[in-house]
């Protein structure tokens, strides 16, 4: 009896499936060209993507990847589309956090870094051939993810902006409000376990899960699923909101985890690292900055855990492509292992947020060389490190030779 009713609820399952994820997912494509304003009622107002997750709270995610094999299976039947690779760009942008990501035509950037980024994030993506965002993604209102989103948002049509619910009353925060007044876009603060398409990948929202005093904690998290991969951004939420994302009894296993809050100690709980388990995770931050980022708490259980760490300071942009199945990258992991907390000083000691490093220049001095990281700089370099810090009088021949490898940067 059993037996019967399961071969019986499964073809009806998957074709209600097919009905709440494939066709909304149509109507999308063919509505692009519709106004940005149109684009954020549609995708907000899809009633199907969200019901669906929303209605049942592990059985949600689990419905969702059920989608991803019934999708799977109709573009193996080839024809037509044999599904395009996605590929996550976790740029570059110092201290702060940008990360392009593209499904066939299919583009999103969650965060943009702060407001010295604008022109490299858009040369970045004009020269990818990106002249539009199907989403912008705003996980919270610190200047290190939207200092730079008044230009993104200036340049490039976008059809969606995701924005946390978490206001600021600043010049950043203005300024953001402006740009998106400017262009008559509404954001939108997408509710946990909406479902929305990526190309033939899909995002799954999971934060922020209710409101909080912290504009980290108030970070917008989502899953980014592709065939067998899963990609987890958390943007800045700490301990209470990672706790929180866990209660909420979403899948949370991915095969890479961006580093939350930078790879801040205040992140990456070791009970949302066990529930997450990723294989490598990805921490964006600039060599030298003055948070100390990343700690070594997380470090060491990422360490422990046998995650691979990919590190923005050390490697510059650090690009993830999965084919559904396996997920390459174009650099080896980082095996530093070196924390950026500057040795023997006390947590409390370190700069507020929202403080840029001042760059020293020393006359007389060619390049300012990090002993640890073993990178090189131009002594007027935006990005000099306040630890390990080496000035050399020496050429830039006999540092390339002693192993040194030129910043990203200042390209010296
Ligand atoms: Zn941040
Ligand atoms: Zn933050």
């Amino acid at each position: 009896m059993k037996k019967l009713k399961k071969i019986i609820i499964l073809p009806s399952a998957l074709f209600l499936l097919l009905l709440v994820f494939i066709i909304p997912k149509h109507l999308n494509a063919s509505g692009e060209k519709s106004t940005n304003d149109a684009t954020i009622t549609e995708s907000t107002a899809d009633p199907g993507n969200a019901t669906a997750a929303d209605n049942a709270t592990t059985a949600g995610y689990t419905t969702a990847s059920d989608y991803t094999t019934a999708s799977d299976t109709t573009s193996t039947d080839d024809t037509t589309t044999a599904g395009s690779n996605l590929s996550v760009h976790f740029l570059d942008v110092g201290q702060g956090d940008s990360t392009l990501i593209q499904c066939g035509d299919a583009t999103m950037l969650i965060d943009t870094a702060d407001d010295t980024m604008g022109t490299a994030i858009q040369n970045y993506l004009t020269k990818r051939g990106i002249d539009q965002l199907d989403y912008l993604i705003l996980t919270h209102p610190d200047a290190d993810h939207i200092g730079a989103a008044p230009v993104i948002i200036t340049k490039f049509a976008i059809d969606n902006v995701f924005m946390s619910d978490f206001q600021k009353d600043n010049r950043t925060y203005q300024k953001l409000r402006d740009a998106l007044d400017y262009r008559q876009i509404t954001p939108v603060t997408p509710s946990v376990g909406s479902v929305y398409p990526l190309g033939d990948a899909e995002i799954i929202i999971l934060a922020p899960n209710k409101t909080y005093d912290d504009p980290n904690n108030a970070s917008i998290a989502l899953a980014i699923n592709h065939g067998d991969n899963t990609f987890l951004f958390t943007g800045d939420a700490g301990e209470e909101a990672e706790d929180d994302m866990m209660a909420n009894g979403y899948e949370l296993s991915a095969d890479v985890y961006h580093a939350g809050h930078h790879g801040s100690r205040t992140s990456s709980s070791r009970a949302f690292l066990e529930r997450v388990a990723p294989a490598s995770t990805v921490i964006s931050c600039a060599e030298g900055n003055s948070y100390g980022h990343p700690h070594a708490e997380p470090l060491n259980n990422f360490r422990s855990m046998g995650i691979a760490v990919y590190r923005t300071d050390e490697q510059g942009t650090i690009v993830a492509t999965s084919d559904r199945q396996l997920i390459t990258w174009n650099t080896a992991p980082s095996d530093s292992w070196i924390a950026g907390e500057p040795q023997g000083s006390s947590p409390s000691s370190i700069t507020p947020p929202d403080d840029t490093p001042v760059p020293l220049v020393v006359e007389g001095v060619s390049y300012v060389l990090n002993v640890s990281s073993m990178k090189f700089h131009r002594a007027d370099c935006d990005y000099l490190p306040t630890a390990n810090r080496q000035d050399s009088t020496e050429d830039r021949e006999s540092i390339l030779q002693a192993g040194y490898t030129p910043c990203q940067r200042c390209d010296p």
